[in-house]
């Protein structure tokens, strides 16, 4: 069963996914990962 949504794949919502992985937390992260990264940085 699906226990963690994470809305955006930002360095946060990344680090959030890492460390629910290490906890085995069934978890699901939507968004493109780095996008505003992607999008903003030069
Ligand atoms: C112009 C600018 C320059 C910066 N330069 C630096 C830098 O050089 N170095 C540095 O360390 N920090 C920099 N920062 C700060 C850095 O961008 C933020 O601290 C960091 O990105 C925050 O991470 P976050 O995961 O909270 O949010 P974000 O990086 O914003 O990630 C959130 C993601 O969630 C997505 N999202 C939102 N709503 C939804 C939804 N409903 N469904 C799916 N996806 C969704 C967004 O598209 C986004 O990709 C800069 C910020 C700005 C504005």
């Amino acid at each position: 069963m699906l226990h963690t949504l994470i809305i955006g794949a930002g360095p946060f919502g990344l680090t959030l996914a890492a460390h629910l992985k290490q906890t085995a937390i069934d978890h699901l992260v939507v968004g493109k990962p780095m996008e505003f990264w992607e999008k903003n940085m030069r």
